[in-house]
């Protein structure tokens, strides 16, 4: 892989345009991803903010669900931000019926734990691996996470709950950088996607 990685950003629903101008930013060419052929081709992918029930359902109709499984078994490097985080439980708490994720992260998440959209809220927050001082979290309708496994290491937590988490090569925060005008954890997870290539 050369220095300048190549992320996808799973474009069924959601803020992708958002995801593109952010890993553009923190240096990786950023790639919209609807196909599986499309998906071959990166070396990291986000999985963005939207509705996650939405994005499952989508993704069993675009036929994507299983090669997105095979790959993230597989080592592909991906961060999920918000329902992007719920897609990478290996469980949810509070499914909707037929509700599926890809997995990756051994946790457990709530679904819309911090409440509804006008429960929405921004807050400081100190995440573990991301140097400079806390980053601005953005949380709509977000998830948090119930409990984790061995494998899986918290990177932060508002409130008592557990907002990011790191296992490997995969990455969630319940709230939306790309939201913000600060791109450190972009630049973490290009960095991880970098490191992964060598
Ligand atoms: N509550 C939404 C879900 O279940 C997530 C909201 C978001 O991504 N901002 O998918």
């Amino acid at each position: 892989m050369s220095s300048t990685p190549v992320i996808g950003v799973l474009a069924l629903q959601g803020d992708v345009r958002e995801h593109l101008a952010a890993l553009d930013t923190a240096g990786a060419a950023a790639r919209a991803v609807r196909r599986p052929e499309e998906l071959d081709a990166v070396d990291g992918l986000v999985l963005p903010g939207g509705e996650s029930t939405t994005i499952s359902k989508l993704a069993v109709l675009f036929g994507l669900l299983e090669p997105l499984r095979a790959r993230v078994r597989s080592g592909l490097p991906v961060y999920g931000t918000c329902a992007g985080m719920i897609m990478l439980a290996d469980k949810i708490l509070d499914p909707r019926s037929g509700q599926e994720t890809v997995g990756g992260i051994d946790m457990i998440v709530r679904r819309n734990a911090f409440g509804r959209q006008n429960e929405s809220f921004e807050a400081a927050v100190e995440v573990r691996d991301v140097p400079g001082g806390p980053v601005e979290g953005v949380f709509i309708r977000a998830p948090w996470v119930e409990s984790v496994g061995a494998a899986a290491e918290v990177l932060a937590e508002h409130e008592g709950h557990i907002v990011a988490v790191r296992q490997g090569t995969a990455l969630a925060t319940s709230f939306h950088p790309e939201l913000t005008g600060d791109h450190r954890l972009h630049a973490l997870f290009a960095g991880m996607v970098r490191q992964a290539g060598r």
